[in-house]
């Protein structure tokens, strides 16, 4: 794989790893995902050496992969495919062509938006900001939060690290630099 301007994905340090791939399909194989995944790993990495890089960042891929390790494991050729998949993510979800139908990418951005904000992840916080886009999951959450609030396994209160900024500028110095497609 050549990089170049027109690859939006060029700048994912691993990416040229794909091209040790010898489409064995042990990793689709692997994965307990991949029937919901409309490329399962071994075709969405095909995909990416074919330049089919519009294919990729409307993918749904990346955003059912659970991060269970069981394609990296197994992968004779020890790519990090895994790994991959989470740096999919975060170039899909800068370029913002996500599927709008899935909900995964909400709740990465509540996530990470949190430790962004206070260094830890609070649940109230995550819940609330995916809430806010996804209502009736929040209702139906409630039950749930009632009952881990009950037992002293929910936070309220959001808790902060001592220099939350300073986990600001990790995140700023991982993020991978993009071109728009
Ligand atoms: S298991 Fe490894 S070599 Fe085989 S298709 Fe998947 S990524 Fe390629
Ligand atoms: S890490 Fe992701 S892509 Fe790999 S097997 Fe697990 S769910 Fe599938």
């Amino acid at each position: 794989m050549s990089h170049n301007e027109s690859n939006p994905f060029a700048a994912i340090t691993q990416l040229e790893r794909i091209n040790q791939c010898i489409q064995c399909g042990t990793c689709s194989g692997s994965c307990p995902l991949a029937d919901l995944m409309d490329h399962a790993p071994r075709e969405l990495f095909a995909l990416l050496r074919e330049g089919a890089y519009e294919e990729v960042l409307h993918s749904n891929t990346p955003w059912f992969c659970v991060s269970c390790y069981a394609c990296m494991v197994r992968c004779p050729r020890e790519i990090p495919v895994t790994d991959l998949m989470y740096a999919f993510k975060e170039v899909i979800a800068r370029q913002g062509t996500a599927p709008k139908n899935h909900k995964m990418p909400d709740m990465y951005q509540a996530f990470s938006r949190s430790i962004k904000d206070t260094g830890k992840v609070t649940e109230s916080l995550v819940m609330g900001r995916y809430g806010m886009k996804h209502p009736l999951d929040a209702l139906k959450s409630i039950p749930l939060a009632v009952k881990m609030q009950m037992r002293g396994r929910l936070e309220l209160k959001a808790q902060k690290v001592a220099d939350p900024k300073s986990i600001a500028r990790l995140f700023a110095l991982t993020e991978i630099p993009q071109d728009k497609p």
